[in-house]
């Protein structure tokens, strides 16, 4: 198991929708890669199941994730990429690119340390707060 890479795309769907997640997608094709962060809105941190997310390139707004669907700011290559991923994880695909966490967690942002949290990008405590 390679450090920080998800094999399961339900596992990086949960992290992906975490609040805090930075994922690093790498085209195993041609070897570019984006850096996406998804995160919930202070406003809806509390939700029991928030619906709403940004998405963040560096300090570029891409677009919200708002009932499982993108909607990006303006069309381009990344949002296209970013909508491509996103798909493919709902499909329970994950071909064509590698998926990286920040070795973060998702949730708190702190370092993950556990084994179990490099895979699943969350710390025991967040994941066990999660529902789902
Ligand atoms: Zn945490």
């Amino acid at each position: 198991m390679k450090k920080n890479v998800f094999v399961d795309p339900a596992v990086a769907l949960r992290y992906l929708f975490a609040g805090r997640a930075e994922i690093t997608v790498t085209s195993n094709r041609t070897g570019s890669s984006y850096q996406w962060r998804i995160v919930i809105p202070s406003k809806y941190w509390n939700d029991p199941v928030p619906q709403c997310f940004f998405i963040w390139s560096g300090d570029i707004y891409l677009g919200v994730i708002a009932g499982g669907r993108f909607f990006p700011k303006k069309t381009s290559q990344e949002t296209k990429a970013f909508s491509w991923v996103l798909t493919s994880l709902l499909n329970g695909r994950m071909a064509g690119y590698t998926l990286r966490h920040s070795g973060n967690c998702g949730r708190c942002g702190y370092p993950l340390i556990a084994l179990e949290s490099h895979y699943t990008g969350l710390g025991a405590d967040c994941n066990n707060k999660m529902r789902g």
